[in-house]
């Protein structure tokens, strides 16, 4: 998609705005596929918390993608937008054991991470299968040496305490029908995601009725220039066929699962918005836009780093601003970069805008959440309105007090 689409998009529907390009995440799909062209039966599961909107999961859905979901909330929407049961896993933490039975009882493929849930679910349910998810405490990511960290990580079971599962599913004689690794880092070194594989692969020959194994996520896109990013294809090569040679050796064709979030929404997302003011201090180039980390807070959450360009003046002199937001705290999104001139009135666009950028956006300051729009086949669809005034005040209950200066009930008597 074009700057000139984006510049459309801002002057039809407002700013701020999210923008999705359906094309990219097609693509980004397409690529994966093709990676793991090698492996028979390959899953891929969307992992709806990056973008939640219905019509995206719809897209997905159109494109022969399941769903990862962490919450009952996730596997409604998924349902919502058409996905069958069976392609739903659920892979919750830290939730209770009703809301996985309440999953369960939907038909999703369950995905359990202790051992306490386990041995209480495989006691009421022998029959409903179960995926397992492993700790293998390897770190993918940071640097290249193998961490064995992540000891303390509240995800997963640990390897260490496979004897104990294995003695829980043989009492209670419940099915394992997949094991699962999400170490939640970004892939950056191919070697060590695979030697993490190779302790997933070592599990998993400890149990006889496997249908899938599921790699988890983790692969990592670019947000600027330079940026490493996972190269997909390596891993396919090299993950496909070692995984091609695990399933003879266990005497199954499986299903190879991956839960990609980031890699197939992170670039097909922007988000639009206004510059309201350009205030010079002693030091500094502010450039105030009309959002800040209630729409977009992972630059101040985690320290990432979005690309910005200014879509009203593309050829501008190149300039040093200090982009914030109108919040009443400081909510800077990015310090001395260098963008092409700036006035007041411009749209600023936010690059990498479609992973965890809507999904973690509140109402704080009473600010509405913005629209989302996606653009497909070169045409922008509305696919969810600007909050407005009552959407801030919908559940809200009235307590009946007395107007001010009016004496109250207790002090009239
Ligand atoms: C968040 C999450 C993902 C997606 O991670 P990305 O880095 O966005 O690809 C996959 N699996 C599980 C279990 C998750 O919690």
């Amino acid at each position: 998609m074009q700057s000139q689409d984006l510049l459309n998009i801002a002057r039809e529907y407002g700013a701020p705005v999210y923008v999705y390009d359906a094309g990219k995440i097609q693509s980004q799909f397409q690529r994966l596929t093709s990676a793991f062209s090698s492996v028979g039966q390959l899953k891929l599961n969307y992992a709806v918390k990056a973008l939640s909107n219905l019509s995206v999961l719809r897209l997905l859905n159109s494109m022969g993608s399941g769903l990862d979901t962490v919450s009952i909330q996730e596997v409604q929407l998924g349902l919502m937008a058409g996905f069958r049961p069976e392609d739903i896993i659920y892979t919750p933490n830290g939730v209770s054991l009703e809301e996985i039975e309440e999953a369960a009882s939907l038909g999703v493929q369950i995905n359990i991470d202790n051992l306490s849930i386990l041995e209480q679910f495989g006691g009421k349910h022998p029959d409903i299968p179960v995926c397992i998810r492993i700790n293998p405490h390897v770190m993918a990511g940071g640097n290249t040496k193998i961490s064995v960290g992540h000891i303390d990580s509240k995800f997963g079971i640990s390897i260490h305490q496979i004897p104990h599962l294995l003695r829980i599913v043989e009492l209670t004689q419940m099915k394992v029908n997949g094991i699962h690794m999400h170490t939640g880092s970004d892939i950056l070194d191919i070697d060590v995601f695979l030697y993490a594989s190779e302790i997933l692969f070592e599990t998993a020959k400890q149990f006889k009725d496997l249908e899938f194994i599921d790699f988890g996520s983790g692969f990592k896109v670019p947000y600027k220039e330079g940026d490493i990013q996972t190269n997909v294809e390596e891993l396919g090569e090299k993950l496909g066929g070692r995984f091609n040679a695990f399933c003879k050796e266990y005497g199954r064709d499986l299903v190879l699962a991956f839960e990609p979030g980031k890699f197939l929404v992170s670039e097909a997302g922007f988000f639009l918005t206004r510059v309201n003011v350009v205030k010079q201090t002693t030091s500094t180039v502010f450039a105030g836009v009309d959002s800040g980390f209630n729409h977009l807070i992972r630059p101040m959450l985690y320290g990432s780093s979005h690309q910005i360009v200014n879509l009203s003046n593309p050829q501008g002199k190149q300039r040093y601003y200090s982009v914030v937001g109108y919040i009443c705290e400081t909510d800077t999104f990015a310090s001395n970069r260098r963008i092409s001139e700036i006035s007041e009135g411009d749209i600023l666009c936010f690059r990498n805008a479609g992973a965890y950028c809507f999904t973690m956006a509140s109402n704080y300051n009473s600010r509405y959440r913005p629209a989302e729009v996606l653009w497909m086949d070169g045409q922008a669809h509305l696919i969810r309105r600007r909050e407005s005034f009552e959407d801030l005040i919908r559940n809200q209950v009235e307590v009946n007090l007395p107007a001010p200066g009016a004496k109250s009930a207790q002090q009239v008597k």
